[in-house]
């Protein structure tokens, strides 16, 4: 086919992964909703069917319609998966929020956080209807879901996993992925994760470094992640990557520390650094270059995100925190000499 040739990509009602042919790649459109012209909201929708059957993987990206490395992935994706050699179905949705997307932003078009109001409701704020139908009409054909997100505007990230690693299913979804960093989350409410989990669709949340940007080193390892996942689950063939927990920080939980002062902005540790309770993480400057707060970490932790937009008011973000973590490392486990060679 040349690049040139026009393609009318079908746009249906529903996902019905039976009606589609095995051994082949199909793209549509799915109708969610209506916008103000009346016009639907159609999303894109990648459907890789093997030869065989198999479970069904579902990776959707750009649920807050800035966070845009996930997309990426997706696309190396398709071009690396042999649908001919699949076993099982790969249903990407490169853009979950069609209108934040379009608008550039985060939110859906009134404002709304839709990662929050998951599962969304049949009636009720524009918001609401689009989660629902995204949810009833897409994600619930779906036996594992990876939702691929990225750090806020104005803030950068590692790549880390949220996910709930009490239970063993999600537990190894997340270690698959070999990512530097799981943050143990029990799904909050109104996420797509959690909904997804609910209704026994394993699902984690991967956050791929920053937003508004390819950052293709992240992408790439994103992208062996998935692979190792559906080797995991034998939808294509090859040696699964160790589940080792050993490369991985596992931190208990995570939150952000604030600034006091408003001013001009410096983070001075790195993504991934380990910081000492005590520790200065930032310089908040005067506009005369004078220090006006020093920042300090109230607890030992690891870097998972931080800020790098100087210009802040008081009670800005500054540093995401993961803490109660296992470190890797065992020269940094405090007292770990005690338990050696028992
Ligand atoms: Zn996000």
């Amino acid at each position: 086919m040349s690049m040139n040739e026009v393609v009318i990509i079908k746009t249906k009602e529903e996902l019905n992964l039976d009606e589609f042919e095995n051994g082949e790649v199909h793209r549509i459109h799915v109708h969610l909703t209506d916008n103000s012209l009346g016009v639907p909201w159609r999303i894109p929708l990648v459907v890789v069917k093997g030869e065989e059957d198999g479970p069904v993987l579902g990776i959707n990206a750009a649920l807050h319609g800035d966070e845009l490395n996930g997309i990426s992935t997706i696309f190396k994706l398709i071009e690396e998966v042999d649908p001919k050699k699949l076993k099982g179905t790969l249903v990407l949705i490169p853009i979950s929020n069609v209108p934040g997307y379009l608008a550039k932003q985060r939110y859906f078009s009134d404002a709304v956080d839709l990662n929050r109001i998951m599962p969304g409701k049949p009636e009720g704020v524009t918001s609401n209807l689009y989660a629902h139908y995204f949810t009833s009409k897409i994600v619930s054909k779906f036996d594992y879901l990876l939702d691929l997100h990225t750090a806020s505007h104005g803030r950068v990230n590692s790549l880390y996993i949220r996910a709930d690693i009490e239970s063993e299913e999600t537990r190894s979804l997340a270690y698959l992925q070999n990512p530097q960093i799981i943050v143990k989350k029990f799904d909050e409410e109104g996420t797509l994760r959690g909904w997804a989990n609910d209704n026994n669709i394993p699902a984690i949340t991967i956050e791929i470094g920053n937003s508004s940007a390819f950052q293709h080193n992240l992408i790439d390892e994103t992208l062996e992640g998935i692979l190792n996942t559906m080797r995991h689950y034998e939808m294509i063939k090859g040696e699964v990557k160790d589940m080792v927990t050993d490369d991985a920080i596992v931190c208990d939980h995570s939150y952000w520390i604030y600034s006091k002062r408003g001013g001009i902005v410096d983070v001075l540790p790195s993504l991934a650094d380990k910081v000492k309770k005590g520790q200065v993480i930032a310089n908040v400057y005067d506009v005369f270059g004078q220090i006006k707060e020093e920042v300090i970490a109230d607890k030992k932790g690891v870097v998972i995100g931080k800020n790098v937009n100087p210009n802040c008011d008081a009670g800005s973000r500054i540093l995401h925190l993961g803490v109660n973590f296992i470190d890797p490392d065992p020269e940094n486990i405090p007292g770990h000499d005690d338990f050696t060679e028992n």
